[in-house]
């Protein structure tokens, strides 16, 4: 089992017009195991990104208090790519298109960085894994060929970014608003992808506007994110109270002025 725990975060950014720096994460808590689903939920501009782009590392994201642990072990001082060595995961809200990279090579790369020098993942298993996870997404070779996003619609990218989450098998995926832009069709689909990760060395974060998303990948647990920090957290009761109450509704309950 891998436990990640974010402890007490706040997070600053650049306002690059004022040239200031602004809080936006003020205090988060969190605590989730591997074999577990957890949605944040928030309304936009909260900082449910800045949390996703602080764990995975992005130096654009100053942590100025607390800290952030996978196995009790801080990760601060690591970049992106060892933090992704180490087991973490990001499908972000919106996906960089890379070119001169193809799909294939980016993913085969990916493993291999996880895995020690003389235990590479031999071409043919690569291949046998790809056409099996490609299946279950509804992907085609040509998409895996391509360079990395370009030119994928809204709806591709993301399907694509789980088809490299099936392939990384990492220990935590954050996934970013998932469901954005995203017809019935494409959300089942995706949601399919997900659900198959499921099992006891595999926890993700779902980090969703709407409650919609997690009719199909149902939590363990929902918090809501205001201000900057958890408010409320619960079982999956809570995202269809959300739904029908809104998130003033979590506001006026706890007397938020956020
Ligand atoms: P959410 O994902 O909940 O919609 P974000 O984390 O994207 O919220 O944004 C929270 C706040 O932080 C917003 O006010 C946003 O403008 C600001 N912010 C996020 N990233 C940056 C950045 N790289 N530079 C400046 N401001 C940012
Ligand atoms: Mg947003
Ligand atoms: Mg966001």
């Amino acid at each position: 089992m891998a436990r990640l725990e974010v402890k007490d975060l706040h997070v600053s950014v650049t306002d690059e017009d004022k040239g200031v720096d602004k809080e936006i994460l003020t205090g988060v808590n969190l605590v989730m195991n591997t074999g577990e689903i957890h949605a944040i939920m928030g309304p936009n501009g909260t900082g449910k990104s800045t949390l996703s782009q602080a764990i995975m590392g992005n130096p654009a994201y100053k942590v100025t208090q607390g800290d952030i642990l996978l196995n009790g072990e801080s990760i601060l001082g690591m970049p992106v790519d060892e933090r992704a060595r180490k087991g973490l995961f990001l499908a972000m809200q919106y996906p960089a298109e890379i070119a001169g990279v193809t799909n294939v090579e980016f993913m085969r790369a990916a493993i291999n960085a996880r895995r020690a020098d003389d235990d590479q993942m031999p071409v043919m298993e690569f291949m046998k894994l790809l056409d099996e996870k490609q299946e279950i997404l509804d992907m085609t070779d040509e998409m895996s060929e391509r360079y990395l996003n370009e030119g994928f619609s809204g709806g591709e990218k993301k399907r694509n970014e789980i088809l490299q989450l099936m392939m990384i098998q990492p220990n935590f995926a954050i996934l970013d608003e998932i469901d954005s832009g995203l017809d019935i069709d494409a959300l089942k689909v995706v949601s399919k992808g997900v659900n198959a990760m499921r099992g006891d060395n595999f926890g993700s974060l779902i980090i969703t506007h709407y409650q919609r998303l997690l009719n199909y990948i149902v939590p363990d647990t929902v918090h809501v994110m205001m201000g900057g920090r958890i408010v409320q957290s619960g079982g999956p009761e809570l995202a269809e109270k959300l739904e029908d109450e809104g998130y003033a509704g979590v506001r006026d309950e706890l007397g938020l002025d956020v």
